[in-house]
Formats: C-alpha cells, structure tokens, sequence
C-alpha cells in the first residue's frame, strides 16, 4: 500500500472511531436518562400532597356537620319534649334552629364537592402509579438493551484503537505529523481526487502534482492543504 493509501485508510479508521465515540455517548444518554420518571415521581409526590390536603378538609367538613345535626337535634328535642313552656323562649328556640338547618345544606354541598374532589385525585393517583410502573418497566428493558449495545461498541472501538496503533506505527512519523496536523485544522485530512479536482476544496489539482499523487507521494492541495489521495 502507498504512504497516502495508508493515510487514507488511517482517516477511515479516525472517522469510524469517532462515529463508534458519538454512538456510545448517545448510548449512554439513554442509559442515564430517566427524566421522565423523574417527572411521574414528583407528580405523584404532588397528587398525594394534595389527596391529604383534600381529605383533611373533608374530615373536618364532616365534623361541621355533624356538630351542627347535633345541635339542631338537641335543639328539637327541647321544642318537642315539651320541657319549655316560656312561649318566648319556644321561639327562640324555632328561629335558632331554622338558622342552625339553613347552614346545613350548603355545608353538605360542600361536602359533597370536596369528596367528588377526593375520588378525581385518588384517580390521578392510580394514573401515576401505573405510568411510574411502566417507565420502570421500560427502564429495565432500555438498561437490557442499551447495555448490550454499550458492550458491542466498546469492543468495537477497542478493535478500531488497537488497528489504529498498528497502523501509526507503520506510518512514517513526519508524514502522520503532517496528517494529524491538517486534520486538526480542517477536519478531513486526506482527500480524493476526482475529475482533476481536490474533493476538500474543488480546485482543480496541476497534472503535475495529480501524477505525484498517483504515484502515492506526499502531495498537499495548494489551495487547501489536505493530503490528496487517488486510490
Ligand atoms: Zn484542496
């Protein structure tokens, strides 16, 4: 194989390895990424914050009312044991429970909405759970799946780096130089030469230097300096 053969083939290497790099930091990402479970967690944390708060105000809703029943029962019982017979006492009496039976009804309603508003979140609740469950259970399987792709590529980028070695000791040392020198700067450091033309910039290459080239010299574009390649 020519010099420029093997920096091209070099270059093929490089652009793989970097390719396998991408890959298994993406690999990776979706190994570690669990935002979405994250965000259940903290909903549901939320939902029961909530069911609390809501069922405390039941409980003393409740209470409420029963205080108020006890009352209008007490109440009842004096006005109809016959125990008072003070006229304007039994009218008192009336007038405190019709006021004491007009706070009932809107307190009953209101109980009523606050336990629709109970059942609604226990329903978020048992949503959450099961969505919680299912990211689990696709966390797992992405953890199966992922791992096995994350092994894949390291052992496939653990070959790429051992041929690599080999082949930049095989390379003379000032042309690898020069190569590691252009790809720094422009990336691809090694280019082909199609219809007379640099493929890095579309120049056009003198026939001299095309024939060098060809010949597998060391040639650099004039225009772009890449290492011009005809294979
Ligand atoms: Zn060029």
């Amino acid at each position: 194989m020519t010099l420029t053969g093997q920096l091209y083939k070099l270059q093929q290497l490089d652009l793989e390895l970097q390719r396998k790099q991408q890959e298994l930091s993406e690999v990776e990402h979706q190994l570690s990424d669990n935002k979405a479970l994250v965000v259940a967690e903290s909903k549901l944390a939320s939902h029961k914050e909530q069911l609390e708060d809501v069922r405390r105000k039941q409980k003393s809703s409740e209470w409420e009312l029963e205080d108020l029943q006890e009352k209008v029962r007490q109440i009842d019982s004096k006005l109809y044991s016959g125990t008072s017979k003070d006229p304007k006492e039994l009218v008192n009496l009336e007038k405190e429970v019709k006021g004491l039976k007009s706070q009932i009804r809107p307190k009953e309603d209101a109980l009523l909405g606050l336990m629709s508003q109970v059942e609604e979140i226990e329903a978020n609740v048992k949503t959450t759970i099961e969505e919680i469950e299912r990211l689990k259970r696709e966390w797992e399987q992405r953890q199966v799946t992922f791992g096995q792709r994350k092994s894949e590529i390291e052992a496939l980028l653990a070959r790429l780096k051992r041929d690599r070695g080999v082949l930049a000791q095989q390379l003379d040392s000032e042309a690898l130089n020069t190569y590691e020198r252009i790809r720094l700067t422009r990336g691809q450091a090694v280019v082909k030469v199609e219809r007379g033309k640099c493929q890095g910039c579309h120049i056009a290459v003198p026939t001299s230097q095309w024939q060098k080239a060809k010949a597998g010299d060391l040639i650099q574009c004039n225009s772009c300096n890449r290492i011009l390649y005809l294979g």
